[in-house]
């Protein structure tokens, strides 16, 4: 391994540039090059790389978003689409290609590895939906930066008396609304993995207020249902004074926590140090404490299991 590519892919997530700085500086160590390519897929079929030295990376830890930008590229699933980027790949002389991204991002490296490139993979996701990762980088920002929101929306939700309804991020999964609900204290939490039953909401919500509770939060994550429907379906079978807060993309800006930057750090690292070991078309996962290389293929076979669990104690604790 001489020189090597490095690109972030999919949705932002905070932490990837904290990855992107362990992948160059630790190649760098190691005597490698390494190029950054620009908008994920976009710019490996586009050709628009840079040359990422020890400086380039300087000053990028403590940043949200991705310093080599990130997008969505449609073209990129077509074989024709894949084919440019494997040229390009070519052309540029890199020997490997760090992708750091999502599910999607890693169907896409695990189709340019059964074109011949050696790839692997660092998971960047707020969504936490990798199987094989405990944690995928940004996740613990995101759900610190809800937590946030939810303590916030709770003194207004006091001083009201009112019920708030908010929506959080992860598309299909419902880890980032189980997570801030239990640190934040929800009395109702709504994943899509878990089925709910409103009148079983509306039910809490009496209790609630039978023993004197003055508010109530509750998050819906948007793969389960939308905060305006909850509300709305609240609000026709209660006399109480509901809200409804969308928190949208704040969710996933600001500085990434400790946590991200660290697992960043050591997933980024690990990523160089896999290659080095000549292993490819794997990602890196963050397993019971121990960093590991999972094929791509074991990973995207599996669907992540939901800590039903931990969505019990929120449930027993918000009572
Ligand atoms: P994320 O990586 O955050 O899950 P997406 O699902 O949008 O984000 O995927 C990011 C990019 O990965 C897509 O825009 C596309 O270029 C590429 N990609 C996704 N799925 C595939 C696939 N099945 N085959 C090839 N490329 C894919």
């Amino acid at each position: 391994m001489r020189k090597i590519g490095v690109l972030t892919s999919g949705g932002d997530a905070p932490g990837m540039n904290a990855a992107i700085r362990a992948v160059v500086r630790k190649a760098i160590y190691h005597g490698m090059e390494v190029i950054g390519f620009r908008r994920g897929y976009h710019g490996l079929m586009e050709g628009e790389f840079d040359l990422l030295r020890l400086g380039s990376v300087a000053d990028i830890i403590h940043r949200g978003g991705t310093i080599l930008l990130t997008a969505r590229a449609p073209e990129f699933i077509e074989l024709a689409g894949r084919q440019r980027a494997v040229k390009v790949i070519r052309e540029s002389g890199i020997d490997a290609l760090v992708v750091i991204g999502g599910d999607g991002s890693f169907r896409g490296a695990l189709e340019l590895e059964n074109l011949g490139v050696c790839t692997v993979g660092v998971p960047g996701t707020i969504d936490n939906d990798i199987a094989c990762t405990d944690y995928t980088i940004g996740f613990d920002t995101a759900v610190n930066n809800v937590t946030d929101a939810v303590n916030k929306v709770r003194d207004t939700a006091t001083s009201h008396e009112r019920v708030y309804v908010i929506e959080v991020m992860g598309r299909s999964a419902g880890y980032i609304a189980l997570a801030a609900g239990l640190a934040g204290g929800a009395e109702s939490i709504l994943v899509p993995e878990i089925p709910f039953d409103l009148d079983e909401v509306m039910e809490r919500l009496r209790r609630g207020v039978k023993r004197g509770k003055l508010h109530s939060i509750i998050l819906v994550a948007e793969g389960a249902a939308s905060a305006i429907s909850v509300a709305e379906a609240l609000k026709s079978h209660t006399h109480m004074d509901v809200r409804v807060t969308i928190l949208g993309h704040v969710q996933r800006g600001g500085t990434p926590t400790a946590f991200d930057r660290m697992l960043a750090s050591r997933l980024g690292a690990a990523a160089v140090d896999l290659l080095r070991s000549g292993c490819h078309g794997q990602m890196l996962g963050f397993l019971n404490g121990q960093v590991q290389g999972i094929p791509f293929e074991k990973a995207l076979a599996q669907q992540k299991s939901f800590p039903k669990d931990l969505y019990q104690l929120a449930t027993i604790l918000a009572i």
